[in-house]
């Protein structure tokens, strides 16, 4: 997990590197220049400059006259999972199945495919389509294979007799800390398994199996591939894929040495398959794909209601403040022995308690550089962002869910929205604030994310902690600055000044010109990764 170097390596300049100059619409370059144009060698940002001047100096480069209104550095997802969205579709693929009768033929087509005893996994379940699952309908599937439907938000999964039996859960008692068993009225278990009641057989660390069925190689690759060109789509050009596993490092690492990963990837390795001994270093290619730190996740989800707030709230979990995933004793001793290894953490934390906890063990580690990392960080207010600031976290707050989850957000949390996903508050206290669209929980369009930042509305058009708006170019800023510096990739990424990665997407709408609630409507023209073209809207 070692930084990227302060300058990058020189461009080679011989024969073979052939220079490009990318001109035609309005450049925003991100550090607060507008060059006209821009050369690129080698996939770098090698001058930039007046069209007229830059092709005085590089007579025979080739000129790229992008078709667009508008040129920003490329989009940075600091916190997405494209390898889970992949690997979905190699399982049972519930994205477009219109309601429970035809979640339940897929299933029971793959069940009549899988060996008597091994797992029939569908995913991504939305309950707004098909409905709520429970255990007595996942039965009709079969008796004879264990059988999971995964949340789309991956914090709870419905499971078939066959699966509780599998996982040693006979009665509420059995649920691990972190985790809860759903129950019927009669006592009996309904099938829904909360955070680690299904999180743990599904990530359960070096040396144990997961429940989890992986396809083939080619299979998942083939996914991955068509996951990454519906990013590159959005004007994606990188991403941190926030939660991987060996077998997911395997699937991106693959598809490099294939010369098919097209984006720039970081990754957040969960942690119980990181050894402080033995973190990560470096491949192949690490502006290409590298670890940034380990994940770990410390309470619920915000749009569903369970994650750990200060005071009570008419939390999904029926606790009264949310739900603590990670123990405070293994939360701590892993953020200590990961940061003593010179690693990064990557914690998850949405609600003001949460937030507090990471604070009160980071502030308790002995000094050293690193900058940790706060996901989410969705409820906070000025002490706490006073907090982060003095210990230099980053953080990286959801970017569309005011948009997307807004009416939610005021039923569960009120008032308390006026400091959630608190953009304005973070950014003002000097802290760096990364852009994340956590998809595919949430549509990875970085767009409407920007329209979320700015306008605070909904869809329904209800505004919500209206505070916390943000300008468009701030917005643009911390999908693009923010989230490079949130994988220490600030000398490379981020802005399009010279000596940075030739990174760009082009956008059919000038967006500092655009009605706030049209932003989402801009669609992106073409999209470009260290000078190569990997999007175009053209046919
Ligand atoms: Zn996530």
């Amino acid at each position: 997990m070692t930084a990227l170097p302060a300058t990058p390596a020189p461009a080679p300049s011989g024969a073979g590197a052939r220079t490009k100059i990318f001109t035609g619409p309005r450049i925003l370059a991100g550090d607060g220049t507008e060059p006209e144009a821009l050369a690129v060698r080698s996939g770098w940002i090698v001058a930039a400059g007046t069209r007229h001047d830059l092709r005085s100096a590089f007579p025979k480069a080739e000129e790229v006259a992008l078709d667009g209104a508008l040129v920003v550095p490329g989009f940075n997802d600091a916190h997405c999972h494209p390898s889970q969205a992949a690997l979905a579709r190699v399982r049972v693929d519930l994205n477009t199945l219109p309601n429970a009768g035809a979640v339940l033929s897929a299933l029971r087509r793959q069940a009549r495919r899988t060996p008597p005893g091994q797992w029939v996994v569908g995913q991504p379940l939305d309950e707004r389509r098909v409905g709520v699952l429970d255990r007595d309908m996942l039965d009709q599937v079969s008796d004879s294979h264990p059988v999971l439907v995964v949340h789309y938000s991956l914090h709870r999964a419905v499971a078939n007799s066959a699966g509780l039996a599998a996982l040693g859960y006979r009665s509420p008692a059995d649920a691990p800390p972190g985790g809860q068993l759903g129950v019927r009225a009669d006592g009996r278990l309904d099938g829904h398994l909360v955070e680690r009641a299904w999180l743990d057989p599904w990530l359960p660390g070096t040396g144990a199996s997961s429940i989890a069925p992986y396809g083939t190689p080619s299979a998942q690759q083939a996914a991955l591939k068509d996951v990454i060109a519906e990013l590159h789509a959005c004007g994606i050009t990188s991403f941190c894929d926030a939660l991987v596993t060996p077998a997911e490092q395997e699937l991106y690492a693959r598809t490099l040495a294939a010369g098919e990963l097209t984006a720039r990837v970081g990754m957040l390795l969960w942690h119980s398959y990181a050894d402080p001994e033995r973190l990560p270093g470096d491949g192949p290619d690490p502006l290409r794909l590298r670890t940034v730190g380990v994940k770990m996740m410390l309470d619920g989800a915000l749009s569903g209601g369970t994650c750990l707030c200060r005071s009570p709230y008419p939390s999904a979990t029926g606790t009264g403040n949310g739900l603590q995933i990670l123990g405070d004793d293994e939360f701590t001793a892993t953020v200590r022995a990961i940061d003593a290894a010179g690693g990064r953490v990557a914690v998850h934390a949405n609600g003001d308690q949460a937030v507090q906890t990471v604070l009160d063990v980071i502030e308790s580690l002995p000094r050293s550089g690193t900058r940790h990392r706060i996901e989410h960080c969705s409820l906070i207010d000025d002490s706490l962002a006073g907090r982060i600031a003095r210990a230099r976290l980053i953080t990286v707050p959801f970017g569309p869910f005011v948009t997307l989850h807004g009416e939610k957000l005021l039923d569960y949390y009120g008032d308390r929205v006026d400091h959630i996903c608190a953009h304005r508050t973070l950014r003002d206290a000097g802290i760096v604030v990364a852009g994340s669209s956590d998809y595919p929980l949430a549509p990875p369009d970085p767009l409407l994310a920007i329209r979320s930042l700015v306008t605070r509305t909904t869809a329904a058009g209800t505004t919500v902690g209206a505070g916390q708006r943000i300008g468009p170019q701030d917005a643009v800023d911390v999908y693009t600055r923010g989230s490079a510096a949130a994988s220490d990739d600030e000398s490379v990424k981020g802005t399009l000044a010279v000596g940075r990665l030739a990174d760009l997407a082009v956008l059919d709408t000038d967006l500092t010109a655009a009605e706030p609630d049209a932003l989402s409507e801009i669609r992106v023209r073409s999209t470009w990764v260290g000078g190569e073209c990997v999007y175009t809207s053209r046919r």
